[in-house]
């Protein structure tokens, strides 16, 4: 394609995302295809001549449509949202336009200020003190990954990455079993070893880390000669919203000296509002924090907000500096790929500005406050239906339930059918999880373009299907 044909197919390009954008609310909300039906209709070998765009585009909506979820339509209620705000969207084309690596700073000495502008808009907009720094990740994932691989090094006196693991006393890691799978993949990568994360028990209905539990495990590591290296709290777990008392653990956490890390990647987006601001109280004390912008906020994935209290601690873990890779001549510089474990980076600064300034953080936060009330309002309708239990009540927007007849024999077994057949139906879009070993059926509101009537026609759509159920 010559650069002289692409506006034509940019104005192709955006008509068709604008008009995507209005209707997909017409769609089934989870992809109705078979498995192998997508790779099937490729050819199984790549051409030799150049095919023409026309029909590219004809096979994109032919083949490619129909094999996907739609996480932009507005009654996706299923996992969290993955938002693209229109704004968003625009700006990353604009990246993809211009597409800069942005690992040093004179590889793309904006893309570095803006990030490093944005991320204290951020910090602002969530209400964290002054002080705290941070870096655009990919995922939060990489940045648990990140935070894990700092408690190793400062445990081990920054002597893991020369020397290695094998003859170091095991380092302990503490988190409950309502944290994420990227901090056992994270614990599995950093050689830290499964049997070394310790699961603390739970309590109360935040089913959060008991902070007595934590001492007494600490204690007793400390006794068989082990060495307490990290804690790792969850604000707003992706199974049900399980929240840690962040204030009690991370004194905790602090007497012991272990470096900290709270993951709140879904729910970190509901402090832009104060009123949700109680559910992390004492965060200021973490050394680590992970929220994904990329979720509930609006902005495009990928973009993982990663805040630090002290970014030496991070940089002293991943910065190598050969001599190819140093910027000479300028002082006080940030190279950002000194913080974060993949050495390219994408400018991913850009959509947060033209996100934020696009919406306000006013206009974003409406949208988030209406989430919130209209899941409760969902709630508490549902609580009032005799055949379906609550199983957890909401936090910020996110609650779990299950359809429960006298008499079922197998409830696990009928919630399953039910989310299956709730999915075949289209209308919205539901996932199950686990909660104290049974299967629940998870609610989030998160998609922007949402509405109370989205939200509350989802009673209808679930006792509708519960009822057609033997
Ligand atoms: C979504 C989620 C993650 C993983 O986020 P990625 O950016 O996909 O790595 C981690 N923790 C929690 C609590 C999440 O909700």
């Amino acid at each position: 394609m010559k650069w002289t044909e692409f506006a034509g197919w940019g104005r192709r390009v955006a008509d068709w995302a604008q008009d995507y954008h209005l209707t997909v609310g017409d769609r089934p909300v989870r992809a109705q295809t078979r498995p192998g039906a997508v790779l099937n209709a490729l050819p199984a070998t790549p051409p030799e001549t150049p095919e023409d765009m026309e029909q590219v585009f004809r096979d994109f909506e032919d083949i490619v449509m129909p094999g996907i979820t739609h996480w932009q339509h507005p009654r996706f209620f299923a996992y969290f949202a993955s938002n693209a705000a229109a704004p968003s969207v625009l700006a990353e084309f604009l990246v993809a336009a211009i597409a800069p690596q942005c690992m040093l700073w004179q590889t793309s000495p904006a893309a570095t200020e803006m990030e490093t502008r944005m991320m204290d808009w951020l910090r602002q907009a969530l209400g964290l003190p002054d002080g705290f720094a941070g870096v655009i990740q990919d995922s939060a994932s990489t940045a648990t990954l990140a935070a894990v691989l700092t408690m190793r090094e400062r445990a081990l006196n920054w002597q893991g990455n020369i020397a290695g693991l094998p003859g170091q006393n095991p380092l302990r890691i503490y988190a409950t079993s309502e944290v994420h799978t990227s901090i056992d993949r994270a614990i599995w990568i950093s050689g830290i070893g499964q049997q070394n994360l310790v699961r603390i028990p739970i309590k109360g209905d935040w089913r959060g880390m008991d902070p007595e539990a934590l001492e007494a495990a600490i204690k007793s590591d400390l006794a068989a000669g082990l060495t307490p290296a990290g804690l790792i709290l969850c604000v707003g777990g992706t199974g049900v919203g399980a929240t840690d008392p962040i204030a009690a653990c991370l004194a905790v956490a602090k007497k012991y000296d272990l470096y900290t890390h709270v993951d709140a990647a879904w729910s970190g987006s509901a402090m832009i509002c104060p009123e949700f601001r109680h559910y992390w109280a004492g965060i200021e004390d973490a050394d680590s924090i992970v929220f994904n912008p990329h979720k509930w906020l609006g902005a495009q994935f990928d973009c993982s907000a990663h805040f630090l209290k002290n970014p030496d601690d991070l940089v002293k873990t991943l910065a190598i500096s050969p001599e190819y890779l140093k910027t000479h001549g300028a002082e006080g510089i940030i190279n950002y790929s000194e913080w974060s474990v993949p050495l390219g980076r994408r400018f991913r600064a850009l959509k947060l500005w033209f996100l934020i300034r696009a919406y306000g953080l006013e206009g974003l936060r409406e949208r988030l406050r209406n989430h919130v009330k209209w899941s409760v309002q969902l709630h508490d309708k549902l609580a009032t239906h005799p055949q379906i239990e609550i199983v957890t009540k909401p936090m910020w927007s996110l609650f779990s339930f299950r359809y429960a007849p006298e008499g079922t024999a197998d409830l696990d077994d009928l919630n399953i059918r039910l989310v299956n057949a709730i999915n075949d139906d289209g209308r919205i879009y539901l996932t199950q999880t686990r909660v104290d070993g049974r299967i629940a059926i998870r609610f989030q509101a998160g998609q922007f373009e949402t509405t109370e009537e989205d939200v509350m026609m989802t009673y209808d759509v679930i006792t509708e299907i519960a009822g057609t159920l033997g």
